[in-house]
C-alpha cells in the first residue's frame, strides 16, 4: 500500500458510522430469518425478506445488484463495485439466516446495552452483514478509484444444508479472494476442519424377550461398536496434526434401537460425527471404521454392520497462510490493537469450502454468542470489523 492510498485510508478510517452500521444491524436482526431446516420456507421463516432487505440496501449504495433463487423463495443475492479495469477480484460474503430462538426472550427485537447489541442474529452474522454495506458506503461516497473488482454476496440457508453456498460455487460469481465474516472474535481463520457425518447400523433377529438366547440383540451388538471405537479419537491425536486445525474428531452423537422393551430388537443405528482434516476423504474415514469393526465378527460370526452414505458432509477448509488476504487482515489487526496477530484455524464449519473461491473466516463477535439464547455482538467489534475490511479491499484493489 503506497502513502496515498495511506492518506486516504486514514480519511476513511475518521468516515466510518458506526450509527449507520448499528441501524443496519437493528434493522437486520428485525427481520427473523430463521431457516426452516428440513421443511419448506413459511411464513415466520423469512429468508427471502432479509434477502428482499440486503438487495434494497446494495442497490441504493448504487451497486450493480442481483438476485438468484436457490430453490423458491430461498434467494441468493449480490452486490457489485466494478473497478476501472480488471484487477483482483474481493468478495465478501455472509449468510442471511439464522438458527431459531423458541427460548430466547424477544430476539428479533434489537437491545444495546453495555457496549454490545443484542438479538437473534447478532453476531451470527448480521454484524459483518452490516459492516460490509458501510464498507460499500464508504468506498462509494471517497475518490478511490478501484482497479479490482468488490463484490457482496448474502446467501441462503448455511444453517442447514447450505444450498445457497453450493449454488455460487456451481453458478458464481467467483473472485480471487472471499472473505467470510463469521463470528472470529475478528481472528484470521484461512482453515477449519470439515464436518462429516454417517449412520452405523446393526441388525439382528427379533424373538421374544423372554428367549433373548433364541435372538439376536442389535443393540448390544452396536454397544461392541461404541466400546470398539471409544480408542479412535486417541488414533486421531496420535496422526500428525495439521498446522492450524490440529487433529480431527470422531463423536458418537444419535442412537436409536428396538421398539419395545418385549421385543429383542433387529436394527440399531447409530449417527456419527467426525471431523476431518483438511486431506481427510470420506473414503479413509469409512476404512478406519471398517478396520476397527471388522475385528467385532471374530468373537460373532452373525455379526453384521452397515455404513450409510453421508448424512452431513462440508468439507474442510485450507487456504495458505500466506495468501494476500491473510496478510492484509493480518496486517490491519496489527495495525489496529498493536498486538501481534497469527492465522488460527475457525472452529465451526462453515460455507468456505462450497463458494469455489479461495476463502478466509474473519468477522466480528465471538462463536461462543452464535445459537445461545443471550447473542450478542460487540459494538467495538462491528468499528474494527469495518475497519479491517476496508484495509484488504485498499490492500487488494487499488
Ligand atoms: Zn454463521
Amino acid at each position: 500500500m503506497n502513502d496515498m492510498i495511506k492518506e486516504k485510508l486514514g480519511i476513511l478510517t475518521d468516515s466510518v458510522s458506526l450509527e449507520s452500521i448499528k441501524t443496519h444491524l437493528k434493522e437486520m436482526i428485525a427481520i427473523p430469518s430463521v431457516n426452516p431446516m428440513d421443511s419448506a420456507p413459511r411464513p415466520g421463516y423469512r429468508e427471502k425478506e432479509i434477502a428482499e432487505y440486503y438487495l434494497d440496501q446494495m442497490n441504493q449504495l448504487g451497486m450493480d445488484v442481483s438476485s438468484r433463487d436457490v430453490t423458491p423463495g430461498r434467494p441468493n443475492v449480490l452486490g457489485v463495485v466494478h473497478g476501472t479495469n480488471a484487477g483482483a477480484s474481493l468478495m465478501l460474503c455472509g449468510h442471511l439466516d439464522t438458527v431459531p430462538a423458541e427460548v430466547y426472550d424477544d430476539p428479533y427485537n434489537a437491545r444495546e446495552a453495555d457496549g454490545r447489541i443484542y438479538g437473534r442474529g447478532s453476531c451470527d452474522m448480521k454484524a459483518a452483514l452490516a459492516c460490509y454495506l458501510e464498507v460499500i458506503r464508504l468506498v462509494k461516497e471517497s475518490d478511490l478509484k478501484l482497479e479490482g473488482t468488490l463484490i457482496l454476496c448474502g446467501v441462503a440457508d448455511e444453517e442447514w444444508q447450505m444450498i445457497g453456498s453450493r449454488d455460487i460455487g456451481q453458478h458464481g460469481p467467483f473472485a480471487d479472494h472471499c472473505i467470510i465474516g463469521e463470528p472470529s472474535s475478528l481472528a484470521v481463520c484461512p482453515a477449519h476442519k470439515g464436518q462429516y457425518g454417517l449412520f452405523i447400523r446393526t441388525f439382528g433377529k427379533a424373538v421374544h424377550s423372554s428367549i433373548p438366547d433364541e435372538g439376536a440383540n442389535a443393540i448390544e451388538r452396536m454397544a461392541k461398536i461404541v466400546t470398539a471405537l471409544s480408542d479412535y479419537n486417541n488414533e486421531l491425536s496420535s496422526r500428525e496434526p495439521h498446522p492450524l486445525c490440529g487433529h480431527g474428531s470422531y463423536s458418537p452423537g444419535v442412537i436409536r434401537g428396538g421398539d419395545i422393551a418385549s421385543v429383542v430388537p433387529d436394527f440399531c443405528e447409530l449417527e456419527i460425527d467426525r471431523r476431518l482434516l483438511p486431506g481427510d476423504t470420506i473414503e479413509s474415514v469409512h476404512n478406519d471404521i471398517e478396520r476397527i469393526l471388522e475385528a467385532l465378527r471374530i468373537d460373532d460370526p452373525g455379526f453384521r454392520y452397515e455404513l450409510s452414505k453421508s448424512s452431513w458432509n462440508i468439507p474442510a477448509n485450507d487456504v495458505s497462510v500466506d495468501v494476500p488476504v491473510v496478510r492484509s487482515l493480518i496486517n490491519a489487526a496489527e495495525v489496529l490493537t498493536g498486538a501481534k496477530s497469527e492465522a488460527s484455524a475457525f472452529p465451526g464449519a462453515t460455507d468456505a469450502p462450497f463458494l469455489g473461491s479461495p476463502t478466509i473466516i474473519c468477522g466480528p463477535g465471538n462463536l461462543t454468542q452464535a445459537h445461545s439464547i443471550d447473542e450478542y455482538v460487540e459494538i467495538e467489534q462491528l468499528e474494527r470489523a469495518t475497519l479491517m475490511y476496508l484495509h484488504a479491499v485498499c490492500d487488494l484493489l487499488i
